[in-house]
């Protein structure tokens, strides 16, 4: 069955995850384009992606990135049309210039730009994971409303989506279970983690990803975010969402049915995988990723995770269940924690005690409107700051 060809903007390009997805785009010339590239800041790293892949488009968020972008383009001899800041990207991905859209920006950055693509009816490739946890319900209404294929790409809700590949299975599901690998600090108690550096909590032992997620993979945060991201995509009434460290990285998710059967895919931890089920679905593509060799893995091992050393997933687990604004919330202060921690500002162990303090000292309000997201998003991060300027005061 031969691909049908696609348009596809990468968001995000010059991160992992876009890195990963024009590595597919490129094994599938006949087929899949990369038209948009779209990125934040580095501009040198956007033109050389822009010299190799001959997008139409290419977008810098930041302004004062413009002029080098449209120069450094001219000068390299491409006709590809330079753009800044996010109304551009956002026309850009709801236009024609497009019918597949790589959501890979990271943070709540990214949310404007992936929402476009669900309401402009795209194949949407959904990595960005905060913008489910920001504004689920919205984005996965205005999905549904423009007729938006989503495929996740997150590898635990890839997973479920392959095990899931038509409603009537929803009908027969009794839980879901997310695998973790529990991060570079599994294993370890709370006390042992006050002095452990950015660099330490960004090797990642199984996983090659951006500064940002590898920290929520250390926190356990980045397990709680996709608690809540599999609610928007697969939730029902009453169905369970449980967390299973697995240390291998090779069981992506699991799904458990009322006849007792119980679906998992495995694979090797590398996100193009994912990105290929993305692009192909239903139809399987070539990724560049080898296959599973079992005998040479051997074991697979499983464990429950460690609320009391990991308290950021429990306390995602409370926003979700506190609904409302609180995941906003969750997600606004663990960006503005995170980044402080990166930077050195905090120890690790404030990363978990600054959401708690944003959520109990914001009570959550009807997630009503983008507005009051929005709103929640704001407060958040101006209230983590301050208490982050309180800490920093001698
Ligand atoms: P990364 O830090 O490597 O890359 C982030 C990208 O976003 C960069 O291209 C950056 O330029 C761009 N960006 C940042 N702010 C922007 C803005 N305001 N406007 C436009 N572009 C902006 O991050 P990553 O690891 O590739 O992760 C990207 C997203 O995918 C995150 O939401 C992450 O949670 C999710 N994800 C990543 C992985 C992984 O393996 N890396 C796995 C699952 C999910
Ligand atoms: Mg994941």
């Amino acid at each position: 069955m031969t691909l049908p060809s696609r348009k596809v903007a990468v968001l995000g390009a010059t991160g992992s995850i876009g890195a990963s997805a024009l590595d597919v785009i490129a094994r599938h010339p006949q087929a899949l384009s990369a038209s948009v590239l779209a990125a934040g800041g580095k501009v040198e790293a956007l033109l050389a992606l822009c010299e190799r892949h001959r997008p139409e488009h290419a977008v810098i968020a930041d302004a004062a990135g413009f002029d080098a972008l449209r120069e450094g383009l001219r000068a390299r001899g491409l006709d590809t049309q330079a753009h800044c800041g996010s109304q551009a990207l956002d026309d850009l991905v709801g236009s024609d210039a497009c019918d597949t859209v790589v959501a890979a920006i990271v943070g709540a950055a990214g949310l404007d730009s992936t929402l476009a693509a669900a309401r402009a009816g795209k194949r949407l490739l959904l990595a960005n994971k905060e913008s489910l946890v920001l504004a689920g319900e919205l984005l996965m209404r205005a999905a549904h409303e423009a007729d938006a294929c989503i495929v996740p790409i997150d590898s635990e809700h890839n997973a479920i989506f392959q095990c899931l590949p038509d409603a009537h299975a929803h009908a027969g599901l009794r839980r879901i279970l997310l695998t973790a690998s529990g991060g570079p600090f599994r294993g370890r108690t709370r006390s042992q983690l006050g002095e452990v550096t950015p660099e330490q909590a960004v090797a990642h032992p199984k996983w090659s990803m951006g500064p940002k997620i590898s920290v929520d993979s250390a926190t356990l945060m980045n397990k709680g975010l996709e608690v809540i991201e599999a609610h928007h995509l697969f939730g029902r009434p009453g169905l369970p969402i449980e967390v299973l460290v697995h240390p291998q990285s090779l069981v992506h998710s699991l799904v458990e049915f009322v006849d007792g059967s119980t679906l998992a895919q495995l694979g090797l931890p590398d996100m193009r995988t994912s990105l290929a089920v993305g692009f192909g679905w239903p139809r399987r593509i070539e990724s560049g990723v080898a296959g599973l060799d079992l005998l040479a893995h051997g074991k697979l091992e499983f464990e429950p995770p460690d609320l009391d050393a990991f308290p950021c997933l429990r306390l995602a687990f409370q926003a979700l269940a506190a609904g409302g604004t609180a995941p906003a919330t969750l997600n606004a202060a663990n960006e503005v924690a995170v980044s402080a921690f990166l930077q050195r500002r905090v120890g690790f162990l404030a990363i978990p005690a600054l959401v708690e303090d944003t959520l109990a000292a914001l009570p959550p309000t009807p997630a009503s409107s983008l507005a009051a997201l929005r709103e929640a998003d704001v407060q958040a991060r101006r209230r983590a700051e301050q208490a982050i300027g309180r800490a920093a005061r001698p």
